[in-house]
């Protein structure tokens, strides 16, 4: 071990229990499925867990399960209150084991333990504001004649389907499955291959809580298996994802196939941070900007990849963002002091190196970074900007998952606005600026669900959780967050009574 590694985290990770067993009806089991397939360190490249692929018969208990749950009506036909008061226990329950949990994510993919603990942290307060929110909501009495009592109802899909990434495991599973839960519905979580077992201890946690048997199963899985089985099932009544935008469009197709389960994708992103005039201080501009794209190794559906800056600024920024980027604290993501942990895999380290390989042989001037991390080993990457690249180049325009970005200059607001929509998702995007009557403009015609303004769409312990965002484009559908973000893991109904 490296002598300036301070040891408690690999103390507390080598006392681990590692319980990779399916999380079925309320208990771990011990299933066949496809077989096995193993999640590995990208730091070390060691093994940290061998988990079960479930298949068809698990896939089928696991609905199976959740429908039986949701009609028994244990936890569906209780009152939002009631519910309320068990997510509420979940909340502490995830405080209380904060440190297991980051742990699992930082071993299984790499997020530094000064990222992955905060996170946790920000998952425990989305459960807290969607315990208060479902008290809140109310469902509307129709003007009528006398003689009739209409109601405008908000009913649960049934059970639902949930598939999660790998970027931020424990958080990305917390924020789609405890919308769900709340509004009345079973779920059946299928996390990714690279990142399972936060989730399920997760289950393990949900049950002690009070969440009853059956109400939420998780069960491990490769997404060509277990994914397109949960995908394809017949008795999902929706599927919530998060993931590739290649991979949403396959689950379009599945859902199709079925049986037409109602679907919320959000999926890739290649966001936009626009620089205009009136920066006010442009050395924490500039720390912002690179905070923006390179955390959690830039593994980050909102990145601000498409970095857009004013002429004026441009060369500027870009030295002191260069400045920045060779300055970034790469290391063991079990070193408390590490900003940038390796990248999530091999096969993510080869496409992140192939992407920017692509720009420089076509031109491009690669201003930081622009290679593996060798004195790192492991899967790192080094912070990477890359100038003179084309805006229609592939490295401008798909999702590439790492430290890396692209700067170009623009001469107007509309011109950057134009390069902003000249592509195909619609996730997210950042402006920067002290002129706020340009922002209110720009920020409402760029496309992306959130979009901020001086400052980095990065969740933090105390944000604000009632924002309800939906992405545009190849980027997905559904609302995620806030109200709306409960109200999309229901469906509309109407009841009315004739009284006379
Ligand atoms: P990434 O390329 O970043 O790993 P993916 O979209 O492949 O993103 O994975 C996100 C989630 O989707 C993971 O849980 C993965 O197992 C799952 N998945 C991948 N392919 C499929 C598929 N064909 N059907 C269902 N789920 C899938």
């Amino acid at each position: 071990m490296n002598p300036t590694v301070q040891p408690h985290w690999h103390q507390r990770a080598s006392q681990l229990h590692i319980d990779p067993r399916a999380f079925i009806h309320g208990e771990r089991v011990d299933v066949h499925g496809w077989g096995r397939f193993n999640s590995i360190n990208p730091q070390d490249g060691a093994i940290v867990a061998s988990l079960p692929s479930c298949g068809q018969a698990e896939v089928d208990r696991a609905v199976e399960s959740s429908r039986k749950a949701f009609q028994q009506g244990s936890w569906s036909q209780r009152s939002p209150y009631e519910r309320s008061r068990v997510l509420l226990k979940l909340a502490d329950a995830l405080e209380n084991n904060q440190e297991e949990l980051a742990l699992l994510d930082s071993l299984e993919m790499g997020m530094p333990i000064s990222s992955a603990l905060p996170d946790i942290q920000v998952a425990a307060g989305i459960v807290r504001g969607v315990a208060e929110r479902v008290n809140q909501l109310s469902e509307q009495l129709l003007p009528s004649a006398p003689s009739t009592l209409a109601l405008n109802l908000r009913v649960p899909h049934g059970v639902v389907g949930a598939i999660t990434p790998w970027n931020f495991p424990l958080y990305v599973a917390v924020a789609k499955i405890v919308p769900a839960l709340a509004m009345g519905n079973s779920v059946v979580l299928k996390p990714s291959e690279l990142a399972s077992l936060s989730s399920l201890r997760l289950a393990d946690l949900a049950h002690a809580a009070g969440i009853p048997a059956g109400v939420l199963n998780v069960i491990p899985g490769l997404g060509t298996e277990t994914g397109r089985l949960l995908a394809l099932h017949m008795d999902v009544d929706c599927l919530s994802f998060t993931g590739s935008t290649n991979t949403g469009r396959v689950l379009m197709q599945y859902a199709a196939q079925s049986n037409l389960k109602a679907l919320l994708l959000e999926c890739g992103g290649k966001s936009p941070q626009i620089v205009l005039d009136d920066l006010g201080d442009l050395d924490a501009v500039a720390e912002a900007i690179v905070h923006g794209y390179v955390w959690n190794s830039g593994q980050v559906c909102v990145a601000g990849t498409r970095i857009l800056v004013t002429r004026k600024l441009y060369t500027p920024l870009m030295e002191r963002m260069v400045a920045r980027l060779d300055a970034q604290r790469s290391g063991d993501p079990l070193d408390a002091a590490t900003q940038l942990g390796p990248l999530a895999s091999a096969v993510q380290l080869e496409r992140v190196a192939s992407m920017v390989e692509a720009a420089r042989s076509s031109g491009a001037k690669v201003v930081a970074g622009g290679a593996r991390d060798e004195a790192m080993g492991g899967c790192h990457y080094r912070p990477t900007l890359v100038a003179e690249v084309p805006h229609s180049h592939p490295f401008m325009q798909e999702e590439i998952f790492g430290p890396v970005a692209g700067i170009l200059p623009f001469d107007s607001p509309e011109q950057a606005l134009h390069l902003a929509n000249d592509c195909q998702f619609g996730l997210a995007a950042t402006l920067w600026t002290r002129d706020f009557y340009l922002a209110n403009q720009m920020a409402r015609r760029v496309h992306g669900g959130p979009v901020t303004v001086n400052a980095v769409a990065r969740p933090a312990p105390g944000f604000v959780t009632g924002a309800s965002v939906e992405p545009a484009r190849v980027s997905g559908f559904g609302s995620e967050g806030g109200m709306a973000g409960l109200l999309a893991y229901t469906r509309a109904k109407n009841v009315q009574f004739r009284l006379a």
